[in-house]
């Protein structure tokens, strides 16, 4: 973790939810409130669900965000939401770069840094998400290809504030395999010294989180990684007690 950084612990419940679901998100907020001041907790659910989300996380400390956005305001981008519509929600975050965006739809480095500066365009933070397939780890290549899409994805103007890096191995997603330790602490300390020498003091404090098949049982261990600050989690975000744990295990850590 890096020092005197809050973590943050978002979940991306993807294609998955409906009006049923809000229980989740209604005892996620409950259970996030134990954990205000010490870790941000935030819960991105499918667009649909966005508004009634950020009213059941109200005054909660649960911080709600969406999955992708537009990078135009308005105009004529049929089913496409835009940042402005996702704030008009109340929601404070966006996903952006996901790596089933890139693959389903296309998305390159410029769009997704297009799409980054549209979330701050309308206030919100950028959650922007980077990692290699498997093929470029088992190549050699992951470094330079994260290295090539952080300077193509992050727009100038990044900061702490506006900006979350979310490093999700490809081949990590939703398969229950994950990156040995020490690999995920090299890429970690990769990712923070290119942030560092690219956008200088802007890049302190700038929060990297690791996503690929977080779970309950590996969490603690995956979140007391050096330059680890937090996790996005897919699957396991889905059940609130699962996903309460995994935000327990980092609660565990940042107490020491
Ligand atoms: C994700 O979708 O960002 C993700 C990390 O998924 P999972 O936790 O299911 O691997």
């Amino acid at each position: 973790m890096t020092p005197n950084v809050t973590p943050l612990v978002a979940g991306n419940w993807k294609m998955n939810g409906l009006r049923a679901d809000l229980d989740q998100i209604q005892a996620i907020a409950q259970g996030a409130a134990e954990y205000a001041g010490k870790i941000d907790v935030v819960v991105c659910p499918p667009m649909t669900l966005l508004y009634v989300a950020t009213a059941l996380a109200e005054d909660t400390g649960l911080g709600i965000g969406a999955q992708d956005c537009h990078s135009e305001p308005s105009g004529a981008h049929t089913g496409d939401v835009s940042a402005e519509m996702i704030a008009d929600c109340l929601a404070s975050y966006v996903i952006v770069g996901h790596s089933e965006r890139r693959t389903d739809h296309g998305e390159t480095d410029a769009v997704v840094a297009a799409k980054a500066m549209a979330a701050w365009r309308a206030g919100l933070t950028a959650i922007v998400c980077v990692g290699e397939t498997e093929d470029e780890r088992e190549n050699g290549s992951a470094h330079d290809v994260v290295g090539r899409q952080l300077a193509g994805s992050i727009p100038d103007g990044a900061t702490a504030a506006n900006t979350v890096v979310a490093y999700e191995p490809v081949w990590a997603i939703g398969t229950g395999r994950t990156p040995t330790v020490d690999d995920v602490a090299a890429m970690h300390s990769f990712i923070r010294r290119q942030l560092s020498s690219r956008l200088s003091d802007a890049a302190d404090g700038m929060r990297v989180l690791y996503g690929g098949s977080v779970k309950p049982t590996n969490a603690e261990e995956l979140m007391a990684i050096e330059n680890v600050d937090g996790a996005l989690v897919g699957g396991a975000s889905l059940k609130s007690a699962d996903f309460l744990a995994i935000c327990a295990a980092y609660r565990a850590i940042v107490a020491g």
